[in-house]
């Protein structure tokens, strides 16, 4: 048998695939993590310059061990990088206390005993002056332990970090193909096929080209920036920690202040969350990086009524994808059982507050380790 070229490929070194690298190469793994594009890039899902970390996450309760051991390994990869990447901002998810926000944020908070506060209107109008015109009978509940993430530069750390513990990486290296038929992979790359024992696919919008028969739909996901027009106080970003923002017609709005490098100067980030109503699916691959004003056109007809004090239009914009699945949870594990492949993907528009958590699971899965972290909610089979 041909000699393999590394025990293990890490294909996509994006928010999961770079924090796969760093903790493999953490254990001693022979590694080498490939990437079509410069590690950091922002032409993929990690990009926009923060992501909202938060504990209690309302999308499942089997996130949470995972968000709070994900927060501990933010600050041990800042601590090792030397790089500032977790902000403790706190923050604020908002809304009708029936809403799906409210509710599933308090429900995971009281599974799992988080340290959370319900401030009521009065209260979120006072100390968030930027929700003043917050509808009466709305709340927020407001969690110390969130926070917000520098994705770029989390995700060269994680790699730095990784190749400083022996891992190779190869970028600017598009993967056309992974074969897995035989006793090993065959990654195949332009240059030359690469032999190797496993592969952990964190291929994000692409990661369907790579494994066909999983439900991945790519999203096309444009973010947005917005210049304050008058006072800008209520708009730092210890005034306007981030937030979610559901509307009583379901949409929400989500985004945070100005301030701490979080983004461009003197901007507030802002998007709109419509159930995926305007944004369209399409082929990572050829998707329109073009921002027209049918992308934010929806989100600036809410904000005068719902944050006003920003300009009728965006200052920036830039586009971005999420990957969705058919129940909005991730795709980590081995498909059918496979013991040469481990896919990751499916971030359905929530997964990098978790990217160094799932970076600790993909480690396990590969070594044959029960992961630290309950995941199997998130089994790829679960849509065979
Ligand atoms: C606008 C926006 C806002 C968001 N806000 C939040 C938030 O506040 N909090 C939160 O937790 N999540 C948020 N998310 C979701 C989060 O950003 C994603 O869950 C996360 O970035 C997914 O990371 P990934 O590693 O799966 O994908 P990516 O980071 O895109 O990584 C995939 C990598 O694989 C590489 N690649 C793909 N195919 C190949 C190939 N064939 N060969 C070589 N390389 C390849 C790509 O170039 C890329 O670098 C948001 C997403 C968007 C778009």
């Amino acid at each position: 048998m041909a000699a393999r070229d590394a025990e293990v490929a890490v294909v996509g070194l994006g928010a999961w695939g770079s924090s796969a690298l760093w903790r493999l190469a953490e254990r001693g793994v022979d590694v080498v993590g490939i990437e079509q594009f410069a590690p950091g890039h922002e032409l993929g899902s990690s990009h926009g310059g923060s992501r909202m970390f938060r504990t209690a996450c309302l999308e499942h309760p089997g996130l949470v061990p995972l968000a709070r051991r994900s927060r501990e390994l933010w600050l041990e990869l800042e601590r090792a990088s030397g790089v500032r990447l977790f902000e403790p901002t706190g923050g604020l998810l908002i809304g009708p206390p029936d809403g799906h926000v409210v509710e599933g944020t308090l429900a995971a908070a009281r599974r799992f005993d988080l340290p959370v506060d319900v401030l009521d209107t009065g209260r979120v109008r006072a100390e968030h002056p930027a929700h003043h015109a917050l509808p009466d009978g709305h709340v927020a509940v407001r969690e110390d332990d969130a926070g917000l993430v520098r994705p770029e530069a989390a995700i060269r750390a994680a790699v730095s970090a990784a190749a400083a513990r022996g891992a190779r990486v190869l970028a600017h290296t598009w993967v056309s193909e992974v074969d897995a038929g035989g006793d090993d992979v065959v990654v195949r790359t332009p240059a030359r096929d690469l032999r190797v024992g496993q592969v952990v696919l964190t291929a994000g919008p692409w990661l369907s080209a790579l494994v066909p028969g999983l439900p991945l739909e790519a999203v096309r996901m444009p973010t947005t920036w917005f210049r304050p027009t008058g006072d800008t106080a209520a708009f730092t970003v210890e005034a306007l920690p981030p937030f979610i923002r559901e509307l009583d017609d379901g949409r929400a709005i989500w985004g945070h202040g100005v301030g701490a490098g979080l983004g461009p100067d003197g901007e507030v980030k802002l998007g709109l969350e419509d159930g995926g109503r305007t944004f369209a699916v399409v082929d990572a691959r050829a998707v329109d990086r073009s921002v027209g004003e049918g992308d934010w056109s929806a989100l600036a007809e809410l904000l005068p009524g719902a944050v006003p004090g920003l300009g009728a239009a965006p200052s920036r914009a830039a586009v971005c994808m999420i990957t969705r699945t058919p129940d909005r949870q991730f795709v980590l594990g081995r498909p059918r059982g496979d013991r040469r492949l481990v896919v990751a993907g499916g971030c359905s528009g929530h997964g990098f507050k978790h990217a160094t958590g799932i970076g600790e699971v993909l480690a396990d899965l590969v070594c044959g380790r029960d992961p630290a972290v309950d995941v199997g909610f998130a089994h790829p089979d679960r849509f065979a």
